[in-house]
């Protein structure tokens, strides 16, 4: 059996916490090439001004570098600022650039903003080969919970929320899940947190296990049972343009992301194909 089977239908995932430094990036970066190098295709948008997942997987984000930028706020298609990395060929990234810090606020004026990455992320699946078409998307959202985490979360059908294995981890969680909660009202009925990813755990610490328990007893079966510890060589990698898992392949950091996305995998191969659209009225 594949142990990294195909999902039931195409996974379009946003990593969402509005916290900084909880592993919103590192997650997104090392869980997508870890799919990739194991055959599913995977894209990877870089939805935060700070660009530090197009810097991790190698993919250049200097201003003027064709970016998520041009697709929401003028009318690059996604296709056009998709770019190919060197992690593997099945990961293409959208980077982001510094322009992206401005688009908040551009954003308000332009009409249907919140939907915008949405409608990007649709147009982009319609015109490709069923056969170029990514299994999964990941999302990548920067630290507060604006318009474009918002453009994000309509664009998703899952959530991934990233926690930190510290102090204050669930400080700001109700926050997101009822911004979540709003947007599933009024915006986007299929979204959901499908996903809760324990990150940066330190074994020598009770708090950790503390902190470990509590998610599980409050989120159950969306906690993946596989945990990051907390592990220099992810720390290092970015660095370098590399995800851990190209880094330092025999990492902890390295090998626990794999066996997260082999997780993720598994649960994606259980989803139901996506209805397909009503027939035309007679
Ligand atoms: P976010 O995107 O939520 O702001 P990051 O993924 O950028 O968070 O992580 C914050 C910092 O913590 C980064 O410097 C990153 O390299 C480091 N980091 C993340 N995960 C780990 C880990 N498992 N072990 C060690 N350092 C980590
Ligand atoms: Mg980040």
């Amino acid at each position: 059996q594949d142990p990294f089977p195909r999902p039931g239908r195409i996974r379009v995932i946003t990593v969402a916490n509005q916290k900084g430094g909880v592993g919103k990036t590192t997650s997104t970066v090392n869980l997508g090439v870890a799919l990739a190098m194991y055959g599913l295709r995977t894209l990877v948008i870089d939805l935060d001004p700070q660009g530090n997942t197009s810097t991790a997987l190698g993919v250049e984000h200097t201003v003027g570098t064709p970016s998520i930028y041009d697709a929401l706020v003028s009318d690059a298609t996604l296709a056009e600022v998709t770019h190919p990395t060197t992690a593997s060929p099945n990961l293409h990234c959208v980077p982001a650039t510094i322009d992206l810090a401005g688009a908040e606020i551009e954003l308000v004026s332009v009409v249907a903003r919140e939907h915008r990455l949405r409608r990007s992320i649709e147009g982009y699946l319609d015109e490709l080969p069923p056969e170029e078409r990514p299994h999964y998307v990941l999302i990548d959202c920067p630290p507060s919970l604006g318009l474009l985490t918002l453009n994000a979360l309509v664009a998703g059908d899952e959530v991934l929320i990233p926690i930190q294995c510290e102090y204050y981890a669930l400080e700001g969680l109700g926050q997101l899940l009822s911004n979540i909660d709003l947007v599933r009202a009024h915006l986007n009925p299929g979204i959901s947190v499908s996903t809760i990813l324990l990150t940066m755990y330190d074994g020598r610490t009770k708090l950790a296990d503390q902190v470990a328990d509590e998610v599980r007893n409050h989120f159950g079966e969306l906690v993946l049972t596989a945990v990051i510890p907390r592990n220099v060589r992810v720390s290092e990698a970015p660095g370098y343009g590399q995800s851990v898992l190209t880094y330092d392949p025999g990492s902890r950091g390295s090998t626990s992301y794999v066996e997260a996305a082999r997780e993720l995998a598994a649960r994606g191969a259980q989803l139901a194909p996506a209805s397909p659209p009503p027939p035309p009225p007679a």
